[in-house]
């Protein structure tokens, strides 16, 4: 099919959620993708923080098909041999205790709320706990991650969503603890929110919740699942806080393509939470998606990401400052390692530079506020941070 026949099609019969870029990409090699009239585009928004790994990356393919020849899916009800390597690999990498795969972030954030909420109700039986979230987040679109996600428009038409849930503002520890009560169970954030903008979290601030938490044996939830899995140059983002979560939610980047996420307790909330009959799910990590996860920590590690995260990061973030520097349209710069955003004046749309971006051959997403998001595969090189700089000196 030709573009104009696959968007008719897909006008015609897909429920209008997503307003789409005029393009059909039909195939993807390292850091670049193809449409369907044979046009190259450079990645830089990676399937939104998927593409860790690029299009391709050797070993990856190689390793998923290996498993289409053995088993797809078991169902949770049997032991399988990606689980065991997978869950190893997550829990090992995190320094958490035990691990539940789900097919998606918005599920991750999910079971995290029930095992804190859980964890609550054995304490104390009752049925009145509060979770703390943070204005401007953002957890998924299923109803408790709606929840707890502080962003009106995206909520107001789902009233009432799920109970007991308060929002404190984003890098402000006083306004936390002002909501704070002997209801309080959980504390979910983004250690570096994403949708929202591009706002990592201030090191005073992430420390100041954690011991608030520790002293209300409050559950600290994470939400890593785009921030998560090398881009910020470690392999989670709170190993640069010198803070621990609770409870850890991962997706995004965690199979580098296959739908899969994961929540990832410490031993505490592991041993008095979520037990048999509380929690399920029927794909939910099986042998297709962990055989990806499993591959993705390997990988990760064979071409040692971490370090070439750490060195190409400051790369980009030179060039954009120097974006920033020469461009009055540019109001700001913010990030981690490879997760960036270009903070826009008002009278220069996000949604005009992303539309220039594309007809220049380079696939960039926004973020709320006005942002620009730059969230391309880890194995960027220096050749194509400076070609996406060319390309979007040229749009501003
Ligand atoms: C993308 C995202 C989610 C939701 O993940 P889905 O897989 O789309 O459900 C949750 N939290 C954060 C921080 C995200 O970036």
């Amino acid at each position: 099919m030709n573009y104009t026949e696959i968007a008719h099609d897909v006008e015609k019969y897909v429920l209008h959620t997503y307003n789409r870029f005029p393009i059909a990409i039909e195939s993807g090699q390292g850091m670049r993708v193809k449409d369907v009239a044979g046009r190259e585009y450079l990645d830089f928004m990676a399937g939104i923080a998927v593409y860790a790994l690029g299009y391709h990356y050797p070993g990856y393919d190689e390793a998923l098909k290996a498993q289409i020849d053995k088993v797809l899916h078991t169902s949770n009800l049997y032991y399988h041999e990606p689980l065991a390597r997978a869950a190893k690999a997550v829990v090992e990498s995190s320094g958490l205790d035990k691990v539940f795969f789900t097919n998606s972030g918005a599920e991750a954030v999910e079971g995290a709320l029930k095992a804190a909420r859980k964890y609550a109700w054995l304490k104390d039986g009752k049925n009145d706990h509060e979770i703390i979230a943070m204005a401007g987040s953002f957890h998924g679109r299923s109803v408790g991650a709606l929840s707890v996600t502080g962003n009106d428009h995206y909520q107001e038409p789902f009233r009432p969503l799920m109970g007991g849930i308060k929002f404190a503002e984003f890098n402000n520890l006083s306004s936390v603890e002002a909501l704070v009560n002997e209801t309080t169970c959980a504390i979910i954030l983004e250690t570096v929110q994403g949708e929202g903008g591009i706002h990592p979290a201030d090191k005073d601030f992430l420390q100041g919740i954690r011991k608030l938490c520790d002293e209300k044996d409050i559950v600290l939830i994470l939400d890593e699942i785009q921030c998560g899995m090398g881009r910020t140059g470690t392999m989670w983002a709170f190993e640069q806080y010198g803070v621990k979560p609770d409870i850890l939610c991962c997706a995004k980047a965690l199979g580098c393509g296959v739908p899969v996420g994961a929540f990832v307790l410490n031993e505490k909330l592991a041993a008095a939470s979520l037990a048999p009959g509380d929690h399920g799910t029927t794909y939910g990590g099986n042998p297709f998606v962990l055989a990806a996860v499993d591959t993705v920590f390997k990988l990760f590690e064979e071409a040692d990401i971490l370090d070439h995260v750490g060195k190409i990061s400051g790369y980009l973030a030179e060039r954009l400052d120097d974006l920033a520097a020469r461009h009055d349209s540019v109001k700001a710069h913010r990030g981690l390692g490879l997760m960036r955003g270009l903070e826009l004046a008002p009278d220069c749309p996000v949604g005009q530079v992303t539309s220039k971006a594309l007809e220049k051959g380079l696939l960039i997403i926004s973020a709320g506020g006005n942002v620009l998001r730059f969230v391309p595969p880890l194995i960027i090189t220096e050749k194509e941070v400076d070609e996406a700089v060319a390309i979007l000196d040229e749009c501003l």
